[in-house]
């Protein structure tokens, strides 16, 4: 199979599961010259590019030059970035064959996949006519390395939005350490919690993928300044003495018994060979409202710069600037976004800043500090391991049901104190569940441990 081929099977692939709405946009042509180059490359036997000849989607709210950058957003319908991110422009040096940009909630606001404006991404694993949510918000992304279109992906992870999706399709989702991967290009959400994110069906994938894209980066100050060691996938890696905590309020109320047996599953598996204990971080529970406010205090202050007046969309209104701000935001912005720019601005408010926001930042700080003690405290571990998500992938009629909107957060319960706290994080897929669909569990550890991270991820895979 040359690059070519491979490129013409994944084109014809992603045309045909065009159902499940994985792409926003499909960049066929680029993945071809892409292709093209990438054989020649093969044939003249110089020197090989890392990711020459792989398929790779891009959520679409990573900027790329010439190619439309949507959010899933109507603001961003018709928005053409005149710039690169960073994480793109080395995707295309390794010789990556770019497929196309991938589907997601607008602007990365949810766990589903399901407020994109140019509809859901459906779960490959249920083809019923009672289809299943894909996850999200890099639910595209998920969709399109499930079903065979794309060999990796690339999310964002700002609470568990590439591990999420990774989880509920069954795949490999890997967040990086903060600082590790530029976040230049990638249009925020929570500046403070944001990742780039892989997902993939091997580890090694995401290994290859993350030694492309890691690195600092002038364009994106908060990059961590020391050059990246490549990680290195060793076959004989050995688990013994690697300790591994299961931390005890992951247990929490509404996860699924499959889910818990999953977990239980596997620590019954890794006590033959690591070192297991229970540990506590004790802070976990306040983690998902703590995370709310200064999700939308962030969001609030990221969303100003849409006003109908530089670019994106543009209310057709002349009777005052006001109301060409207020309708264009109103036109351009789904509610949940509009809904955490209202509550953004509200906890911002003078009065209400100290008690909201600044409280928020103070448990954030409790929260990271919860995991340096047990990675670094007197009976530290190495690893900790949590299930993903607290369920299978649910129906898509019940994920978007009222009752459970109101509940929506909790979804993050696992995934978001790892975004707190900046450490990386890696969802596996482990089995299947009654309803033969993917249950996964979770990795994390202490920041710049994805060596370790990865290799322990390999052996539980
Ligand atoms: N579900 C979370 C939210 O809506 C996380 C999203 C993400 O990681 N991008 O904020």
């Amino acid at each position: 199979l040359t690059p070519t081929n491979f490129i013409d099977q994944c084109i014809e692939r992603a045309k045909k599961t065009s159902g499940f709405n994985a792409f926003i946009t499909l960049t066929e042509d680029l993945a071809r010259q892409q292709s093209v180059v990438s054989e020649k490359r093969f044939k003249s036997n110089s020197k090989i590019h890392r990711l020459d000849g792989i398929s790779v989607g891009i959520k679409d709210n990573f900027c790329t030059k010439g190619i439309s950058t949507t959010c899933a957003s109507n603001m961003l319908k018709n928005f053409v970035p005149t710039y690169n991110a960073t994480i793109y422009s080395k995707l295309l040096d390794a010789g990556a064959c770019v497929m196309g940009k991938t589907n997601l909630d607008e602007f990365a606001m949810g766990s589903g996949t399901v407020d994109s404006m140019y509809g859901p991404s459906k779960n490959p694993w249920c083809l019923d006519k009672n289809w299943r949510i894909a996850g999200g918000s890099s639910g595209g992304s998920a969709v399109a390395v499930s079903s065979g279109a794309c060999v990796v992906a690339i999310g964002s992870d700002t609470g568990g939005s590439t591990r999420n999706p990774a989880a509920l399709c069954g795949i490999v989702g890997f967040k990086p350490t903060y600082g590790v991967v530029s976040r230049y290009g990638l249009i925020p959400l929570v500046n403070s919690m944001d990742v780039p994110g892989i997902l993939a069906r091997k580890v090694e994938d995401i290994a290859a993928t993350l030694n492309c894209i890691a690195g600092p980066d002038h364009l994106d100050s908060t990059t961590i300044q020391q050059t990246f060691s490549p990680v290195c996938i060793r076959s004989d890696f050995d688990l013994a003495k690697i300790r591994i905590g299961i931390p005890k309020e992951y247990h929490c109320k509404g996860m699924n018994e499959e889910v818990l047996e999953t977990w239980q599953f596997v620590i019954d598996l890794l006590e033959r060979e690591c070192i297991i204990s229970t540990v506590s971080l004790p802070h976990t529970s306040v983690s998902i409202a703590v995370y709310s406010i200064l999700n939308q205090c962030e969001v609030a202050s990221n969303m100003s710069r849409y006003d109908g007046l530089e670019y994106g969309h543009r209310a057709d209104t002349d009777y005052s600037t006001e109301e060409l701000y207020a309708s264009t935001r109103c036109e351009g912005f789904n509610n949940v976004v509009r809904s955490r720019i209202f509550a953004g601005n509200y906890f911002l408010l003078r009065q209400n800043y100290e008690k909201f926001f600044l409280k928020a930042l103070k448990l954030r700080r409790l929260i990271s500090d919860d995991f340096r003690y047990v990675f670094n405290g007197v009976n530290r571990v190495d690893l900790l391991l949590t299930p993903t998500t607290l369920s299978d992938a649910p129906l898509y009629n019940d994920f978007v049901s009222k009752a459970n909107r109101d509940q929506c957060a909790l979804q993050d319960y696992c995934t978001q104190p790892a975004n707190m706290a900046g450490i990386p994080a890696i969802s596996i897929p482990i089995k299947l569940s009654k309803n033969k669909l993917p249950l996964s569990l979770q990795l994390m550890g202490p920041a710049l441990s994805e060596e370790l991270l990865l290799n322990v991820a390999k052996k539980i895979e």
